[in-house]
């Protein structure tokens, strides 16, 4: 039956809801609170499929008159008066991930957690193919689920998805119901949005509350926030730890990763896990036993994770130059992922840090960057708060953009170092995104190399 959709929000998962909900027979209306100039691309997009578009101060009751559905892009909160506009008038809420599920007709592996929700969710996808599976990583990591349900599944093999989830996402879901679903962490974040710890978690423990005894769900035993969940969910628990033999689950014992669901297995040692530190031991651990949710065997699911490439911009290696090995971690915008990343390296570390502060304690790190740093090269908006704090335990220089900081870096290596670009703040003060600061990083490196070749 055709029902008609407000989509608020104009930006990618709007977009591609907007996309799907037309295929498939409904009246869409986009809207968004910036101004039509601002949306040229989003116009010229949807122009051509008949949807209606409505830009601007939000005309809340005028908007929702004759809607079925209201959907909200994540970024909208609950409070929006827009959404108690809809509630007011009982019009069901949805979100993307909630429409993408209904039209999915394909099992699904999905993915939270406060971190490593990227990495674990294209390492799942990684297990899955190898297990003859096809299985596409979608979701919040910026390929929206109604993208890739566009298109019924192929009869002729065996689709997936791996689907990457936000709390803001799970906000709005009603029917979402994974084969497997993964909580990798929880730890204080967006709690100005979500209020409390025990709200934050409950949000993150919607991600079960759809499934039966048929599906499992995969919990880090070793985080006190993740456990609870145990006890609420009517899936299967399949538990995953660094410091402890669980059972059923997967675990780091004696150097080795033990896959133990059905059978005691060893999967690989630690060392051939090519992305580096613990917490991509933790995403390891998760991920192969999403794989053995979906009947993966265990030499396969050892297979992908020797062969898996890394995710870009997350400790990703970006080449050697006269044996000084590069690293671009520009998705650590917060001292907690640099600190993942110094802990993931034994080598003297030279460091590129700095971008927009947000407020940061700096000193929280002096005995890592004491242990850990030969040199830092400190750069953009936070260079000044960044020496101030680190220059007495460290010697440091400052650098004017990127291409002056990956020179200094490489100047002040020896063969045998790494330089790693983790600067621990945002990127907003000289770049579109974290994805751009990586790109310019990877650039300069090739640029260096070049020129010491020749
Ligand atoms: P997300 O998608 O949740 O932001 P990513 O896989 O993109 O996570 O990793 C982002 C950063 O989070 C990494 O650079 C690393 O610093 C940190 N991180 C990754 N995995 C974990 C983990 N399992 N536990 C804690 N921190 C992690």
């Amino acid at each position: 039956m055709s029902m008609r959709y407000l989509i608020f929000g104009a930006a990618r998962s709007g977009l591609a809801a907007a996309r799907l909900l037309k295929s498939k027979g409904h009246d869409i209306v986009l809207a968004d609170e910036k101004p039509e100039s601002a949306l040229q691309s989003a116009i010229e997009q949807m122009a051509p499929l008949g949807v209606l578009c409505r830009f601007g101060a939000p005309a809340a009751e005028e908007w929702l008159e004759g809607m079925d559905y209201l959907l909200i892009s994540p970024g909208v909160p609950q409070t929006h008066p827009i959404v108690l506009a809809a509630h007011k008038r009982r019009i069901e809420v949805t979100g993307e991930l909630e429409i993408g599920f209904q039209y999915a007709e394909r099992p699904i592996a999905s993915i939270s957690g406060t971190n490593g929700k990227s990495t674990t969710t294209h390492l799942t996808s990684a297990i899955m193919n190898a297990g003859g599976w096809k299985c596409r990583a979608v979701g919040n990591i910026g390929d929206p689920i109604c993208n890739a349900v566009l298109e019924p599944p192929n009869p002729a093999q065996r689709e997936a998805l791996a689907v990457e989830v936000s709390s803001y996402q799970l906000e709005t879901i009603k029917t979402f119901h994974p084969r497997a679903a993964i909580l990798t962490n929880i730890t204080p974040d967006h709690l100005d949005r979500h209020g409390s710890m025990e709200k934050y978690c409950n949000m993150k423990f919607r991600i079960t509350e759809n499934q039966t005894a048929d599906d499992f769900m995969i919990i880090n035993a070793d985080d006190r926030w993740c456990a609870p969940l145990k006890d609420k969910t009517k899936a299967k628990v399949l538990l995953f730890s660094i410091e402890r033999e669980v059972h059923p689950g997967a675990y780091l014992q004696d150097n080795t990763i033990w896959l133990d669901v059905e059978e005691k297995t060893p999967l690989l040692t630690r060392e051939e896990i090519p992305i580096p530190g613990l917490h991509n031991v933790q995403n390891a651990l998760a991920a192969s036993l999403a794989g053995a949710a979906f009947g993966v065997s265990a030499p396969m699911i050892a297979k992908a994770i020797r062969e898996f490439p890394g995710v870009e911009h997350r400790i990703e290696f970006s080449g050697n130059i006269n044996g000084v090995d590069f690293f671009n971690d520009s998705k650590a915008t917060n001292l907690d992922s640099m600190e993942k990343a110094l802990l993931s390296f034994t080598r003297p570390i030279i460091l590129i840090a700095g971008g927009r502060d947000k407020n940061s304690d700096y000193s929280a790190l002096n005995n890592l960057i004491r242990e850990r740093v030969k040199y830092l090269v400190a750069m953009g908006e936070a260079e000044p708060l960044i020496r101030r704090a680190w220059e007495t335990i460290v010697p440091a220089v400052s650098a004017s953009d990127m291409k002056d900081a990956v020179r200094k870096a490489y100047q002040l290596s020896a063969p045998g170092d790494v330089a790693l670009l983790s600067p621990g703040c945002s990127s907003f003060d000289a770049f579109k995104d974290f994805e751009e600061r990586g790109r310019v990083f990877k650039k300069e490196v090739q640029n260096l190399k070049k020129e010491s070749e020749k």
